[in-house]
């Protein structure tokens, strides 16, 4: 059963290209920032971020939120290239549909609500981490 049409993905792709935009904006002004050659490093590097990474804390701190920046930036164009895809809009845990309204909050889901708290939970979740 598919329930997303095709208006409702075209919404969810313009959706995702307005916020990539505004990421990809984001990602320029910080690496254009001046002694933050580390985020060009990160750039190329996200993978292998080590614990001298975090010696500074002000570019730790500078860096983390690039690198959600382009963690979200990376998902967003997977979900683009996947938009019209049967995968789309399907939980990767459970491949139950993932409920539209949360797709306009997330167009980047790839997991319904209680699959992601179930992640979040046996994972950690970086993105609400208190610091
Ligand atoms: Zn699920």
């Amino acid at each position: 059963m598919r329930t997303l049409t095709i208006e409702q993905r075209e919404a969810l792709g313009a959706q995702i290209a307005k916020r990539a935009d505004a990421l990809r904006t984001e990602v320029a002004a910080s690496l254009r920032q001046p002694g933050n050659s580390d985020s060009i490093h990160l750039a190329n590097h996200l993978a292998e971020i080590d614990d001298d990474a975090v010696a500074d804390l002000e570019t730790a701190l500078d860096i983390a939120a690039l690198e959600r920046d382009l963690v979200e930036l990376r998902e967003l164009e997977t979900a683009a290239r996947s938009l019209h895809g049967p995968d789309f809009g399907v939980c990767e845990d459970c491949q139950q549909e993932i409920p539209f309204r949360r797709l306009v909050a997330n167009p980047a889901a790839i997991r319904c609500t209680p699959c992601q708290a179930g992640h979040e939970r046996k994972h950690g979740a970086p993105r609400s981490a208190s610091m």
